[in-house]
């Protein structure tokens, strides 16, 4: 790079304040057959990591059955149209106020308060797609659009990518939007326009186009096609809070991580806004965040359908920002999870509802709520949902029963490393660990409290 580009990176980072942060350092321990293995503390944890060639990620779809999946069959959109599913949810104050009163472990007042203020930021504001024609600098001072053109794009990238570390995101990678992932149609469940009354199903088009659209006034959703990148960001989920599932407190770890989504994306959004390029921030809208987050090199898919990262496990939630400015693309990773959940299934052991599947994956759907045509476990989203009415809370389980989430320590780096050798007697060989070590099994939540 030259002096006056080095220059030019300088003063940018020194003047959004990024300067002081630094990505985390990934090393490049081998390298066989075009293959490169990488290790990084920061990011991995103590897994020795596999680099994917990009195109070549860790799963199989069959592309004559994989359709563009519809919004409005998840399980949080069916609570608004399906009566079978409305039914079902009237269980859930009754039972949350009966356990209050009852004074259960992990719901008492304290805990419900503490759930119930951790979705406070989860704010459909922050998920706007608004105008890249107005970036601040033109508003106020009629600046140009800073265009980095004479800096690398992989400079510009680490940019980006430092940006989203300090606006709150624990992992973050890059992929190439792969189409298949962005839904067919959207479904606003909440409202997205000024005149909307109720639920609003809307088309999604990836098209030519100047500016992105929401929601048009003829529910319309449009993507513009020079959107060609996605950030992902995964942010990790409270260890402790986790670990006291299904309770209140458990579900306060997921209403926090909603709400950092939201400042994340939306604030991350902003600031590529606020250099003139288009930026399309979601939280669960407008595509699936897991394949999205698999291609970004985040992680791997696992049986308990959460995606599992090396180093939080499936401990994290999952936002993303669409958008045109150029960036250079992650390659997906494998670290063995997916074979290590072949012979695990502490999940589908501790599942209280029986929603996660034993044996092999399959490109089958269990319910209308899955997508067909991918080769994984795919759960019972219905029954799963069930299970939180009649808890009278989320549930949880089924991320803090499984061997990815554990804090880090001499032992779980050296039953990390031998899961990463991907042999299925090791594996077992951890799997018996886990268990002798009491992993997974219930703890008292009114312990979450009073621990330092
Ligand atoms: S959240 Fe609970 S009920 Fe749902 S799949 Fe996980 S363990 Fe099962
Ligand atoms: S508990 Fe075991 S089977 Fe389930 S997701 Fe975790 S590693 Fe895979």
């Amino acid at each position: 790079m030259t002096e006056k580009k080095k220059m030019r990176r300088r003063e940018f980072l020194k003047a959004t304040g990024l300067a002081g942060l630094t990505l985390p350092a990934v090393k490049i321990v081998s390298r066989a057959n075009n293959t490169e293995f990488l290790s990084s503390r920061e990011q991995y944890g103590s897994f020795l990591v596999k680099r994917n060639s990009i195109g070549n990620p860790v799963y199989r779809v069959d592309t004559s059955r994989y359709k563009r999946f519809v919004e409005k069959d998840t399980m949080f959109s069916r609570s608004h149209w399906d009566q079978k599913t409305i039914d079902m949810e009237k269980q859930y104050q009754g039972t949350e106020l009966q356990r209050i009163k009852n004074k259960d472990p992990g719901y008492s007042l304290l805990d419900y308060s503490f759930n119930h203020a951790s979705w406070t930021g989860d704010n459909n504001s922050f998920y706007k797609w608004t105008s890249s024609r107005s970036w601040p600098g033109k508003a106020l001072y009629d600046l140009p659009a800073w265009k980095p053109d004479d800096l690398p794009p992989r400079e510009v990238t680490d940019i980006i990518k430092k940006a989203a570390l300090f606006y709150g995101a624990s992992m973050v990678g890059v992929a190439k939007l792969d189409e298949r992932w962005v839904y067919s149609k959207a479904f606003y469940r909440r409202q997205e326009r000024k005149d909307q009354q109720g639920p609003v199903e809307a088309d999604i088009f990836i098209k030519d186009a100047d500016e992105p659209v929401k929601l048009s006034e003829n529910n319309q959703v449009i993507i513009p096609e020079s959107c060609k990148y996605v950030i992902a960001m995964v942010l990790e989920m409270d260890i402790d809070a986790s670990d006291a599932a299904p309770t209140c407190i458990a579900a306060a770890a997921t209403g926090n991580g909603y709400s950092r989504m939201a400042v994340t994306a939306g604030t991350l959004a902003q600031f590529i806004r606020g250099l003139g390029y288009m930026a399309l921030p979601q939280g669960n809208d407008t595509s699936l965040s897991i394949p999205i987050a698999v291609d970004a090199g985040l992680g791997e898919l696992g049986r308990n359908g959460l995606l599992i990262t090396p180093k939080f496990g499936s401990r994290v939630r999952i936002c993303k920002v669409f958008t045109d400015m150029p960036l250079i693309p992650d390659s997906p990773i494998s670290f063995g999870a997916t074979e290590f959940c072949e012979i695990c299934g502490k999940c589908t052991k501790h599942c209280p509802s029986g929603s996660i599947m034993e044996g092999p994956r399959t490109y089958e759907q269990r319910i209308f709520s899955n997508n067909p045509g991918v080769y994984k476990w795919p759960i019972d989203p219905f029954k799963c949902y069930q299970y939180w009415q009649e808890n009278g809370t989320d549930c949880n389980t089924c991320i803090y029963v499984c061997p990815y989430n554990k804090p880090e320590s001499w032992l779980h780096d050296a039953a990390r490393s031998l899961i990463g050798f991907k042999s299925s007697s090791l594996n077992k060989i951890v799997l018996e660990l886990d268990n002798a070590c009491g992993y997974g099994e219930e703890k008292n939540p009114s312990k979450y409290w009073k621990k330092n």
